[in-house]
């Protein structure tokens, strides 16, 4: 309804569901400026905050606004000096284009500047032998991987590499995608002969996310004599994609064996101590101030994705413009609360596997109806654990545990309290257990 204030509704059961603390410094001050058909613009005092709110409490508000029979109405945070920062944005942009960019490589993406763990030690390896071998140690070089792990940077730190030290090689880095576009355009204008004669005269091609030659025979076809050309000038390729050449789905055999025949080497997720080093290096080329106890926390929370890890630290950066202060553990639980929320999804299932693990058993056996005392105890330990680790409602337990009634859970739990109350190797095992999902 027009005239309503809405925002001040959503704001009263937003003040329910987060910490004082945070309500006040970023709810506080925010207010309603208009309420339209399908849109609610609320006024907040500088655009970080906008951002930020939009970034992390979209998930609440949606909520709120259900609850207040207005799902359909979109909220958009404005910033009197929003349009001020999109003027200057602009300009910081353009600039750094001209700069910063050679041959479409970033010089963002430096060998100095990626961390070496187990997880890519060969992957960096070999990127680093090629550019000392040009063409012949490794040809061509594959390098495959999940995404966000490093794929684009090595391939960028490989044509930096080189161009440093020679100016006069001729690099094209480009992705499959963009090399299929550009040959879609050779192909309508009749330029096929210049779009040939453009690859195959180079010293070194970084080609980005191969996988899209998935389906893509006539690209197939034209990458196939370019290889083939390229290798017996002995020119380096380096290709990356996101998954090995084998499991790319109809690409012709003999491109496929011109893969393997180099080396390919594969990136996978980082580890702990890997995660720490990459936080701790990005933290200090963004100058960002923060402790290690943040930094352990971001790192034992987000695993999977580096770009992750990275644009985390993004948020706290925008947090700390803002509030000109230290950032602690609580705060960042709040900042990064989506990307938490989304790794706790996986938790249960994390917590069953590991207590399997410990007792011998699989994940099956636990979920599954029987009933040995082995089986059964472990499955109270489950119970136990989603309920004080993870604060799981007794309802929702019951449900992952595959229908188990509410006075079946509290038994078990209380079962495990007991036991912990009593018996000392019992108690130790717990503690264990506990120990192993700390670094989860
Ligand atoms: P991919 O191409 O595999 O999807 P990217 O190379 O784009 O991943 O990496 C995502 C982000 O993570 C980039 O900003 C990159 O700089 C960073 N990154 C990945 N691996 C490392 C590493 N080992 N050290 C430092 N930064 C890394
Ligand atoms: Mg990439």
């Amino acid at each position: 309804m027009k005239g309503e204030n809405l925002w001040e509704k959503v704001l009263k059961e937003i003040k329910q569901k987060v910490n004082e603390k945070i309500y006040e410094a970023w709810f506080k001050n925010t207010k309603q400026i208009a309420l339209l058909e399908d849109r609610l613009i609320v006024e907040v005092p500088n655009p970080y905050l906008g951002e930020l709110l939009e970034k992390i409490y979209s998930k609440i508000i949606k909520e709120s606004l259900k609850k207040l029979n207005y799902e359909n109405i979109k909220v958009v945070f404005s910033s009197k000096i929003d349009k001020e920062k999109e003027i200057k944005g602009e300009k910081i942009k353009k600039v750094s284009i001209n700069k910063g960019e050679v041959k479409g490589l970033s010089s963002r993406y430096r060998f100095e500047n990626f961390v070496v763990g187990k997880s890519n030690e060969v992957a960096y390896a070999a990127s680093r032998a090629v550019t000392q071998n040009i063409g012949t140690v490794y040809n061509p070089l594959f390098i495959y991987g999940g995404t966000g792990l490093g794929k684009t940077h090595l391939l960028h730190a490989i044509g930096n590499c080189l161009f440093s030290k020679d100016q006069n090689l001729n690099i094209i880095y480009t992705s499959a995608e963009n090399m299929m576009n550009e040959m879609i355009d050779a192909l309508s204008s009749k330029k096929m002969p210049e779009f040939r004669k453009k690859y195959r005269k180079v010293d070194v091609l970084l080609i980005d996310d191969i996988h899209f030659l998935q389906d893509k025979f006539v690209l197939q076809e034209e990458l196939f004599h370019t290889f083939n050309s390229l290798y017996h000038l002995k020119k380096q390729i380096v290709i990356t994609s996101d998954r090995p050449p084998w499991e790319i789905k109809n690409v012709e055999e003999r491109l496929v064996s011109r893969f393997l025949g180099g080396l390919v080497v594969n990136i996978k997720p980082p580890d702990f101590e890997t995660r720490v080093a990459i936080l701790k290096l990005k933290a200090r080329e963004e100058d960002i101030k923060i402790s290690d106890e943040v930094i352990n926390f971001i790192a034992s929370k987000i695993k999977k994705n580096i770009r992750e890890l990275e644009s985390s630290l993004m948020r706290i950066k925008a947090f700390m413009n803002f509030y000109k202060k230290e950032i602690d553990v609580e705060y960042v639980k709040e900042i990064l609360r989506d990307y938490l929320d989304a790794a706790k999804e996986n938790e249960p299932e994390k917590i069953i596997e590991i207590i399997a693990e410990f007792f011998n058993l699989t994940k099956e056996d636990i979920l599954n109806e029987k009933r040995t005392k082995n089986v059964a105890l472990a499955r109270q330990i489950v119970m136990y654990f989603l309920r004080h680790y993870l604060n799981l409602p007794l309802k929702q337990i019951g449900k992952i545990l595959g229908g188990k009634d509410h006075s079946t859970v509290i038994h078990g739990i209380e079962k495990v309290e007991e036991l912990i109350e009593k018996d000392e190797i019992f108690k130790e095992n717990i503690v264990e257990i506990e120990r192993k999902l700390k670094w989860i």
